[in-house]
């Protein structure tokens, strides 16, 4: 059985399937009824066909189930060779996806849960299992044929909205604007009261003074070859704030109507200072301010400056953690010195513990062999005394002898 449905599955058209399925499972039951009509007939002239039939089938069945266990996976050049055969079906209309005005069914799912799909959804069923990795190849190889079909074929007669979400269309990226770095503003139509260079520097301790709001760093003044200030050129500090005080200062002067728009203007007032924050355009004049700011400055978008922004802490954290992992290292270094160290001391007091036990040995063994001469000595004299004892009772016992046989010599002598 399994075998049978793995060669359907291979063999016939995706949308023939159930059709043939059906015939196929009549068949066994046409074959039960015809095999069992002509099988009495067949046993009365023949051997045993039940016989035969047992043993062919394993040998027929087994490598054929065999085989369905083995996936078989499309190539890629087959995926599209099979996209190319289904898209192909799908335009001559051998595959049936309009079901309505604007009701639509995927062929290829047919018998699942939800069937029909208006023009945008198909197209989004069609390219999601089109474009998911864990379906089989020829599902994703269908669905693909089907998406295209439904862009190119069924398009053209829908609702607007799916046609808008075929063209895809994205805007042109604005490119970004770029500032002279560190942040400038430029100061035209300064005024010129100078007789000499100590001047010069007057007049930028005066417009320092006059825009000490916006927090600048530093004033230039550039003269023209008069003698005459061509121009001024204000440094806010390198950071965001000086970014924010640079803004400010070309707000306050758009307020004020004596911005670069209004300097640009061909009759313009010529009564104070026009400033504006100095930009790409500024920085690729060809004029005195270009050259300028070529010399002191470099041009950045504002993202340049995050990225870079980033970078640096990036680079500072790797420096953290570079440093970080060296004083780690020396720490490893000293632990390992230290456990060397106490490795050592350990030994040296084990060998002290073990030269301690064994003097205390040594010790307890001379005592014990000392008690044991003494004991012996001890006895060996007790036996002497004894002995001594003896002899001095044998002799006193032997003098007393004597003295009784000389008393009755004596008794004798007298009588
Ligand atoms: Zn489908």
């Amino acid at each position: 059985m399994l075998a049978m449905n793995n060669i359907l599955s291979k063999w016939i058209p995706v949308s023939e399937t159930s059709r043939s399925l059906s015939l196929v499972y009549s068949g066994l039951y046409l074959g039960l009824v015809t095999g069992l009509t002509f099988s009495p007939f067949l046993i009365s002239i023949w051997f045993a066909p039940w016989q035969c039939k047992g043993i062919l089938s394993p040998t027929i069945q087994i490598p054929m189930e065999h085989s369905s266990e083995e996936e078989y996976e499309l190539s890629d050049s087959e995926i599209d060779e099979y996209k190319d055969t289904i898209y192909a079906q799908l335009r001559a209309g051998k595959l049936k996806v309009r079901y309505g005005e604007r009701t639509f069914r995927c062929p290829f799912c047919l018998g699942k849960k939800k069937q029909d799909y208006n023009g945008k959804d198909l197209l989004q069923h069609a390219s999601g299992i089109g474009a998911a990795p864990k379906r089989k190849a020829e599902v994703r190889a269908a669905h693909l044929a089907l998406a295209e079909f439904v862009k190119n074929d069924l398009a053209s007669s829908l609702e607007p909205s799916l046609q808008l979400a075929i063209v895809e269309c994205k805007p042109p990226k604005k490119e970004e604007e770029k500032f002279v770095w560190p942040w400038m503003g430029i100061l035209v139509n300064v005024p010129t009261d100078l007789k000499c260079a100590i001047s010069v520097r007057e007049s930028e301790d005066r417009l320092r003074s006059q825009l000490s709001r916006f927090r600048p760093c530093q004033v230039i003044v550039k003269l023209d070859s008069s003698g005459q200030i061509d121009h001024s050129i204000i440094k806010f500090s390198e950071d965001w704030t000086g970014l924010e005080d640079a803004l400010a200062f070309e707000k306050h002067f758009v307020v004020e109507k004596y911005s670069k728009t209004d300097w640009n203007k061909i009759n313009c007032r010529k009564d104070d200072l026009y400033g504006w924050l100095a930009r790409s355009v500024d920085y690729n004049s060809p004029g005195t301010i270009g050259e300028h700011l070529r010399n002191i400055g470099i041009l950045q978008s504002i993202s340049d400056r995050e990225r870079k922004g980033t970078d640096r802490r990036v680079a500072h954290f790797i420096r953290q953690i570079e440093e970080t992992s060296e004083h780690l290292k020396g720490l490893e270094l000293k632990n390992y010195k230290n456990s060397m160290q106490l490795d050592t001391m350990m030994k040296d007091n084990d060998r002290l513990v073990d030269e301690h036990n064994e003097k205390i040995r040594k010790m307890q063994e001379d005592v014990r062999k000392n008690y044991w001469k003494i004991r012996s000595d001890n006895e060996r004299l007790q036996q002497e005394l004894e002995t001594r004892r003896e002899e001095i009772r044998q002799k006193h016992e032997k003098f007393e002898e004597l003295a009784r046989k000389s008393n009755i010599d004596k008794a004798k002598i007298k009588e």
